[in-house]
């Protein structure tokens, strides 16, 4: 890409049962996209690009209908649900020799589209990526606040430098997508792979509405889903702790085995009672089950990983 050139943009929306909301956010995006192109920032085939990630509403019908309409809606169906990161992954995945940057965006529009201007100008001043973060958590449910919170809290003393505050709106340009082919692991957690990659990287703020219609489609359990993977994929925080609780179980164990050793000696009356040894039996089973799982965690990790199985099938395309 030429500098003084603008550059090619999709803006990449991952829709899952979005059929309430759907049709404004495309209107809205389309007419932006519009405005982008009016004022040359990128070029006039610049297009939005739908994934539908297995929706069992009408969301697909949705995007042929706007497809047909305007050509530069383009959409992608894939077979069935494979969750948000993956389905995004997809869109990125699948655009990747045809543009020369990507904005990924939710389909609720939380996420202040007027940002995307001034993360293409980023990307002119040489960046590769661009992560959008959100100025505050106000609108966001208490709840949702604190996980968040722990959550970069225990990435961030993983070791895995994940941005503050930024969820999956941030501009990509095509060679840090061409990169993203190269990681092949199954359990891909975007937030954490980007800053990995060591691209030249900056920030634009916004502030974050609240959901325009319809529901959240992270339920409790794909939000600890998502945090879990997080944790696993990057840290080895676990497997350390099962370290440490062996150092300490093991000098809990010789202590236990010198006070049994002594009372045995010096009490005329010590007979062992059944306390001590029930209490290091369950100590120790305690211990070995804790261990035993998080390293089956990691195993289950592998496991798929050896498999090499394709993280998303393509049903259809519109070009
Ligand atoms: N999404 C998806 N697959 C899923 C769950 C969600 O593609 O299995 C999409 C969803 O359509 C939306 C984005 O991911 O565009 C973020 O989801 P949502 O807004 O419901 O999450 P929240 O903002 O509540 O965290
Ligand atoms: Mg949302």
């Amino acid at each position: 890409m030429n500098n003084n050139n603008p550059p090619k943009l999709a803006i990449v929306i991952p829709c899952y049962n979005e059929e309430a909301v759907l049709a404004y956010t495309l209107d809205h995006l389309r007419q932006y996209l519009q405005t982008l192109i009016d004022n040359h920032k990128i070029t006039p085939d610049s297009f939005l690009y739908c994934v539908d990630d297995g929706s069992n509403d009408q969301t697909w019908s949705i995007i042929t209908t706007q497809h047909q309409q305007f050509p530069n809606i383009k959409g992608l169906k894939l077979t069935k649900n494979v969750g948000h990161q993956n389905a995004l992954l997809a869109g990125l995945l699948s655009i990747k020799n045809k543009i020369d940057c990507v904005i990924s965006i939710d389909a609720d529009l939380q996420d202040d589209v007027s940002a995307m201007e001034a993360m293409l100008d980023q990307l002119k001043a040489g960046y590769d990526i661009v992560y959008g973060v959100r100025t505050s958590r106000q609108k966001d449910s208490f709840f949702k606040r604190v996980t968040a919170l722990t959550f970069y809290h225990i990435m961030k003393k993983s070791g895995a430098d994940i941005v503050h505050n930024h969820a999956d709106f941030r501009l990509l340009s095509q060679r840090v997508i061409a990169s993203l082919n190269q990681y092949k692991e199954r359990n891909l957690f975007l937030r954490g792979i980007f800053p990995l990659m060591g691209y030249r990287s900056t920030q634009v703020y916004y502030e974050r509405h609240e959901r325009l219609l319809g529901q959240s489609k992270y339920t409790l359990k794909k939000m600890i889903m998502l945090a879990w993977d997080g944790i696993t994929s990057f840290s080895h925080i676990p497997l350390s702790l099962i370290l440490a609780l062996g150092v300490m179980s093991f000098f809990l164990s010789i202590v236990m085995m010198i006070w049994i050793f002594c009372a045995k000696i010096f009490t005329s009356s010590a007979v062992p009672g059944w306390a001590s040894i029930m209490i290091p039996l369950c100590f120790m089973g305690g211990i070995q089950l804790l261990s035993i799982g998080i390293i089956g965690e990691y195993m289950a990790k592998v496991y798929l990983e050896v498999k090499r199985r394709p993280r998303f099938i393509k049903e259809t395309e519109l070009n």
